[in-house]
């Protein structure tokens, strides 16, 4: 904790990554409040105060710790200059906060429906399966496949995004992938309750998960949500409970059947688009890096690991398959923003703030909707169904208009 300089980089992106002044921030905390407090290195600030005895738990403390959407956009700028984890600590702050009773009414709402209904969207568990109806396809409750297609709680309950799961599942069936669904039965992945601070969820769904996955044959399990991805793929390795499937994003199933041509594209889709990178697809989807050593003082002052430890720079996200999935598109052409990969602006919806302060949440994306648009942008492609959302709300509010896909809409118009 005393290792944070206070450069203040993390509030930025790394210079090798600044193409344009207007958009080199990094930290989306720090650019709406413009205080050190609400910057990644702000809380480590006041985390040693707070050890020290110096300042208490206080509504200000509070507020810089959850008005933050855990993007890891820091962690990356951070690690340019300094290996200390600043997302880490702040994951860990948060379990803190929430351990001693810290916690923020909008969250408990959430938290206690989850409890109840297994979802983060306020909804019953009984409609659960409703987007799926009248798609014929295998009910893993009942029924083994070798592929489980998972929805997610924002697809499952968001009916305006029903089009893009409902679309995502039609392409795999028509492209003759043995495939099933839970429907109903299908349950939260745990990973925005853990990022919110509440570690007892994740773990009952990474078992009820690792049950429900070997009763049904699964093989791969296959996301059209990046924060589910992220989940499987990242949280329940961190945590001990690695799955022993394939994990993968919609778009690497996609990009497969593309690449050995099972899924054709037959129409031109003549668009100007650019790509945004979900940050739980991308800089937060870098494989979890397990370490077992000791922190030993060099000279007194530096703090080297023995064995050395191999450090998550973001760099090993998901990036380059979604982009080519959008270059063989016949007639699209790919024009990209200025903050990309693990440099991107996140789109607001993380961490906790769309629930807790979505004026804040439709700010971000704003900001990301500026940038689009900047560079001559006709539409933006995401792969995920909360940065869709809160582009879509904060363009109801009055953000840059442009068009909105998931690439799974993208890949429908070319076929
Ligand atoms: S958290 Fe990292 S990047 Fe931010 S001020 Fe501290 S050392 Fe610098
Ligand atoms: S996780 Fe994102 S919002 Fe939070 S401090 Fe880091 S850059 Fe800022």
């Amino acid at each position: 904790m005393q290792r944070c300089s206070r450069c203040s980089y993390c509030k930025w992106i790394p210079y090798e990554n600044q193409q344009n002044m207007d958009f080199i921030k990094g930290c989306p905390s720090a650019a709406r409040y413009n205080f050190h407090a609400y910057a990644a290195s702000g809380k480590w600030n006041m985390s040693y105060s707070f050890l020290q005895g110096r300042i208490d738990y206080s509504d200000a403390f509070q507020d810089a710790v959850y008005r933050c959407q855990m993007c890891g956009n820091c962690d990356v700028s951070c690690k340019v200059v300094q290996d200390i984890e600043p997302l880490e600590h702040m994951q860990t702050l948060r379990m803190k906060f929430v351990e001693d009773g810290q916690i923020l009414p909008e969250h408990m709402l959430f938290i206690d429906n989850l409890k109840k209904e297994d979802n983060m969207m306020l909804a019953k568990k009984a409609d659960r399966g409703k987007w799926a109806e009248g798609i014929r396809v295998k009910n893993l409750n009942k029924e083994k496949a070798k592929v489980a297609y998972r929805a997610g709680c924002r697809y499952a309950y968001d009916d305006e995004l029903w089009p893009i799961v409902r679309g995502g599942l039609q392409i795999l069936l028509d492209a003759g992938v043995d495939v099933g669904i839970w429907g109903d039965e299908e349950v939260c992945c745990g990973g925005r309750s853990y990022q919110w601070g509440y570690t007892g969820e994740i773990m009952k769904y990474a078992e009820h998960t690792m049950e429900a996955l070997k009763a049904a044959g699964v093989e791969i399990l296959v996301n059209p949500c990046s924060d589910c991805y992220q989940a499987y793929k990242v949280l329940y390795d961190k945590i001990g409970r690695k799955l022993d499937v394939e994990v993968l994003h919609i778009t690497e199933y996609l990009h497969r059947l593309i690449k050995d041509g099972t899924i054709e594209f037959t129409k031109e889709v003549p668009m100007t688009v650019t790509y945004h990178d979900p940050c739980h697809l991308g800089r937060l989807a870098e494989p979890w890096v397990h370490w077992k050593g000791k922190e030993v003082k060099v000279m007194g002052q530096m703090i080297c690991h023995e064995p050395p430890k191999k450090y998550r720079r973001g760099a090993n996200g998901v990036y380059d398959i979604p982009r080519e999935i959008l270059k063989s598109i016949p007639g699209l052409k790919l024009v990209e923003m200025h903050r990309i990969r693990e440099s991107a602006w996140c789109c607001g919806a993380g961490g906790g703030v769309k629930e807790a302060y979505p004026e804040f949440a439709t700010w971000t994306a704003a900001e990301r909707l500026k940038e689009a648009r900047s560079v001559g942008a006709g539409a933006m492609a995401t792969a995920c169904g909360w940065c869709k959302r809160n582009f879509l709300d904060a363009m109801e509010e009055g953000a840059d208009r442009i068009e909105i896909y998931d690439i799974i809409e993208l890949i429908q118009k070319a076929m």
